[in-house]
């Protein structure tokens, strides 16, 4: 038999390996949707996940990081290791789609995917422990607390990788407005860092109609916001990426008082470390410059969140091939661009080689969206990847 028929049959028989128990995926993955957890407390959600797993012969570690799981399956003498992580989280949103499966744990809601994410894994462990065909160590890595970027720091502080050695990991996430079931893959900077900063401009309150015994911190405030766009526009390198935003600004309560303060809130993202730090040094320096011209004073934290992730070259090129394979070029996106949005996977590729890819979510709501909704039709594809990814890696 030669090789290309070969592997069809076994492209197929995958197909029709998860085919089989699709229906109870979906099922689970309404479920999973239904009964939404906040970072860290996980705790349902990982009980099913580390139940499943055993039944289908994992050896599952639970309580990493709090709620996260890890179940590794060993086959034949190879010495080759692979990790694959999902992460589990939910937001604080209040869910806004009116489907049957909505959240009924008020104010909390799936609105990134990681139920998807979560049952495309399953799925693919499921048929890797009954009908896998690999020779070496898979470990399958749910993540708790993504979405406040600190679940997968935690597990590697837990000893993640000392525990669970791998030689590369990798990880997905669900994209709108791509199209469904569509693989997109990025050599490099992926996705953005991400800072927080919070400024309070602090002045002097006082009568609205004796300024000229106030300091006042809104006019003050809103020259800095001014000024503060021009680090993107003058500071940084035009061929690089970066972003400040002023998300948030709380000062006064009446028309006819000044306030003592006004308070800000501001998200910073870069693609590369020099432009981060940049961002890092003139956003504080415009802010205390800026409050000083009006005798005002600036109090500025400013908290690192997390690094850019960005994807090892060698294992974005073979997860690229995989897909390329398996599914032939015209549902494979090489050269798919990067996202400003951010993810803690980053922290993993800090400390062991991989990839991290995108999978079309179809015409859907956004993400972090109260009417986003992850679509099912892409956990057959999605599952059917990994599991060609790890018969692949582990040959
Ligand atoms: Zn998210
Ligand atoms: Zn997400």
């Amino acid at each position: 038999m030669n090789m290309i028929v070969k592997d069809a049959q076994s492209r197929d028989a995958v197909e029709r390996g998860i085919g089989a128990y699709l229906d109870e995926i979906v099922a689970l993955r309404h479920d999973l949707h239904r009964h939404p957890e906040l970072s860290f407390h996980e705790h349902r959600t990982s009980d099913i996940v580390a139940t499943r797993l055993k039944s289908w012969g994992y050896e599952v570690e639970t309580g990493i990081a709090g709620t996260g799981v890890v179940a590794t399956l060993r086959r034949g003498e190879g010495a080759r290791r692979i990790g694959i992580r999902a992460d589990m989280d939910a937001l604080p949103i209040e869910e806004a789609t009116g489907l049957a499966h909505a959240s009924t744990n008020r104010g909390v809601m799936h609105a990134c995917g990681h139920d998807g994410h979560t049952a495309i894994l399953l799925a693919a462990a499921r048929y890797l422990a009954e009908a896998g065909r690999f020779d070496g160590t898979l470990s399958l890595i749910f993540q708790p607390a993504e979405e406040i970027g600190a679940g997968a720091r935690k597990m590697l502080s837990e000893g993640l990788f000392e525990r669970f050695p791998v030689d590369a990991v990798f990880g997905l996430h669900n994209w709108p407005g791509v199209p469904s079931g569509q693989f997109g893959f990025v050599a490099g900077p992926a996705m953005a860092s991400v800072d927080q900063c919070n400024i309070k401009i602090v002045g002097k309150g006082g009568h609205g109609a004796e300024p000229q015994s106030t300091v006042d911190p809104v006019l003050a405030t809103a020259s800095l916001i001014t000024a503060l766009q021009s680090v993107v526009s003058r500071n940084v390198d035009p061929q690089e990426m970066a972003v400040v935003t002023v998300g948030s600004i709380h000062g006064g309560s009446a028309s006819n008082v000044i306030p003592e303060s006004v308070a800000l809130k501001l998200t910073m993202r870069a693609f590369n470390e020099n432009t981060r730090g940049l961002l890092g040094e003139r956003v504080p320096a415009l802010a205390r410059a800026q409050a000083e011209s009006f005798g005002a004073t600036a109090q500025v934290d400013y908290r690192r969140g997390f690094p850019a992730l960005i994807n090892h070259r060698a294992e974005t090129e073979f997860a690229r091939n995989v897909a390329l394979e398996a599914f032939g070029e015209g549902q494979v996106v090489s050269d798919f661009k990067p996202r400003t949005a951010s993810e803690d996977f980053a922290f993993m590729l800090e400390e062991k080689a991989g990839s991290y890819l995108f999978v079309g979510n179809g015409d859907s709501a956004p993400l972090h969206s109260a009417s986003y909704d992850f679509n099912d039709a892409i956990i057959a594809p999605a599952a059917r990847y990994w599991v060609r990814l790890v018969e692949t890696f582990l040959a």
